[in-house]
């Protein structure tokens, strides 16, 4: 049975101590990085491909054409930069044709803030790219910039925390192709990893170890017609399907997807109110009134330091 209904307008989050000994914070935004002088191989490539970002597309890179709402992927790269209504927007350079390369915005090590994992110390992995532009969206940061990392610099610098949990996170992870690379390697050297997507992209490439975080996209975030509905059918109990709600009518919204689609039967469902925009309080007496069977999240990141970058 198809999980599309047309009586709903159905459419379709994602967060430093730094350990003694472990590698500082690779690349705090803005913060200038051995790939930034022009005097080094590295530096020179840099400059090249900011130059060509928000225009260049090269056979390294996934580019999205056309607006966020038509996008095409393509090759083995996909970084979205710059605004949405760009027609095509890259990163790349000679750097970025070992494949195994990610553009990464931040390694940190912190608490999870969300989700049943919420409270734990993990290492964060924020991509950087996303094709979306969610009203409420925090980590805008991490749309542009970022530096390339191999695959065994972000695995190097996240056996630095020797950590329990990793989160890969972004921006939007999966517009990445290599983010699938990346998720397997970090199963692969033991870790319990998480990913956080916006739900608008593919989440069946990703490794079945992994625990996935999917956004559904309420009509308050401005991207409700960005939801891939299909993932809803790739979903198992290990995985977790988060709204970000602003307001009752994305209460409403969502508690109706939820039922019609029995959605907590599929996995654990987190509501959680957009930060600043829907009071906590009153989303709990929401849920507690209607008996709804999901998990209220506050984002403790954001209550413990107020969504400092790098925590
Ligand atoms: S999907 Fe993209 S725009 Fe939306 S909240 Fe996440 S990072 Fe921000």
């Amino acid at each position: 049975m198809s999980l599309v209904n047309t009586d709903v307008a159905l459419p379709f989050r994602h967060g430093g101590v730094e350990p003694s000994g472990a590698p500082a914070r690779s690349m705090p935004v803005g913060a200038p990085s051995r790939s930034d002088d022009p005097s080094t191989a590295g530096g020179a490539a840099s400059q090249l491909f900011q130059q060509a970002a928000g225009s260049a597309i090269t056979r390294d890179l996934a580019s999205v054409v056309g607006s966020p709402s038509r996008m095409a992927i393509t090759n083995d790269l996909a970084v979205v930069s710059g605004q949405p209504s760009q027609m095509a927007s890259s990163l790349s350079s000679s750097s970025t044709s070992n494949v195994s390369q990610l553009r990464i915005t931040e390694i940190f090590y912190s608490l999870q803030g969300e989700t049943s994992r919420v409270g734990l110390p993990t290492v964060f992995i924020r991509l950087t790219g996303c094709p979306l532009r969610c009203t409420y969206c925090d980590t805008a940061y991490a749309f542009t910039g970022g530096q390339n990392m191999s695959m065994s610099e972000i695995l190097g610098q996240v056996a630095g925390y020797k950590p329990h949990y990793v989160t890969v996170t972004g921006g939007e992870p999966l517009a990445q192709k290599n983010c699938a690379l990346l998720l397997s390697a970090l199963c692969d050297a033991g870790y319990e990893v998480s990913l956080e997507t916006g739900g608008a992209l593919d989440i069946g490439v990703v490794d079945a170890r992994v625990m996935r975080v999917v956004d559904i996209k309420t009509p308050a975030s401005g991207e409700v017609e960005k939801n891939r509905w299909e993932n809803l059918e790739l979903l198992t109990a290990h995985d977790e399907i988060k709204f970000v709600l602003c307001d009752e009518a994305d209460y409403q919204w969502a508690k109706q997807l939820m039922m019609q689609h029995h959605l907590a039967d599929k996995c654990p469902v987190l509501f959680s109110p957009a930060h600043g925009t829907l009071n906590a309080t009153l989303l709990a007496e929401w849920i507690l009134r209607d008996r709804l069977p999901v998990r209220l999240q506050v984002q403790l990141h954001k209550l413990l330091w107020n969504n400092t970058p790098g925590h």
